[in-house]
């Protein structure tokens, strides 16, 4: 199994990989436009301009003005495996074989590649909603402290007696939150991740999602712990079997969520009681 991987991404990673992507391509021209799936092989917007990069959850949105085509956006999703690398004309790009590219935006000074990602649509930026616009409040949008959290809890409590372990996961409530800061975040809090919504402190449980988050926004590394040495920079997640860092209880694992979403869910049977018998 590869999970987990060297990063997941999350909305953080998402973010990040936006504010590079904004950097290098926004307000320049594109000279080379290529997106290597059957449906959208023949769009080409090699020409137009990127207006900007934009993160909404773990979605991405490229933005462009075309001549021909009006403002455009690229959507795609990283889901588990995804990735936008950035490299110089001519530098090895890294990230994978030829055959994962799944699009390439280039300008005189940066090539920008997207491996295995998913989802690619291209829409009229005035029609986003169509693929965004069944989300939750993102956790990392500068309205969050606004709006947005408040939306997000209402959103979580309206279904107390959903586990929310998989509220926090339902990017239809809160976007933004993967496996790896729900399990983080849970065990912060003391809170197995079968507890009822109901029974759940959600505002304490997204503020510390949220500063989590926005620790690891600006950087490659996700450390929750403050550590960064393997096996150290989080507290359950990836540590199936590890003893606790804080009690030294085996960190245990359970699958959690229907079939389509379903997810490894990790905890510390002593730091969070409750939930399923530890298998
Ligand atoms: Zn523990």
């Amino acid at each position: 199994m590869s999970w987990p991987g060297p990063r997941m991404p999350e909305g953080d990673t998402v973010w990040l990989a936006a504010k590079r992507m904004n950097q290098a391509l926004a307000g320049r021209p594109v000279s080379r436009f290529e997106l290597r799936t059957p449906t959208l092989a023949l769009v080409d917007l090699t020409g137009a301009t990127v207006v900007g990069v934009a993160p909404v959850g773990k979605h991405m949105l490229i933005r462009f003005e075309d001549a021909a085509a009006g403002a455009v956006t690229l959507h795609s999703h990283f889901r588990m495996d995804g990735s936008w690398r950035l490299s110089r004309p001519g530098a090895p790009r890294g990230g994978g074989p030829d055959h994962q590219i799944r699009a390439i935006i280039d300008n005189a000074d940066w090539q920008a590649t997207g491996m295995r990602l998913h989802d690619l649509s291209v829409l009229a930026t005035a029609d986003e909603h169509r693929v965004v616009g069944h989300l939750g409040p993102d956790i990392l949008h500068e309205d969050w402290a606004g709006a947005g959290v408040a939306e997000a809890i209402r959103r979580i409590e309206a279904n107390p007696a959903r586990a929310i372990g998989e509220a926090l996961l339902d990017q239809r409530l809160v976007a933004g939150i993967g496996n790896l800061y729900k399990g983080e975040t849970l065990f912060l809090e003391r809170t197995n991740p079968w507890t009822a919504t109901g029974d759940a402190d959600v505002p304490r449980l997204l503020a510390t999602a949220h500063r989590l988050m926005r620790a690891n926004r600006d950087h490659p590394e996700q450390s929750t712990t403050g550590r960064t040495a393997r096996g150290q920079d989080h507290w359950v997640y990836g540590r199936s079997g590890a003893p606790c860092l804080r009690c030294r209880t085996p960190i245990v694992t359970a699958y959690q969520g229907d079939r389509a979403q379903e997810r490894i869910t990790f905890w510390c049977p002593t730091c969070q009681p409750g939930g399923p018998q530890a298998p």
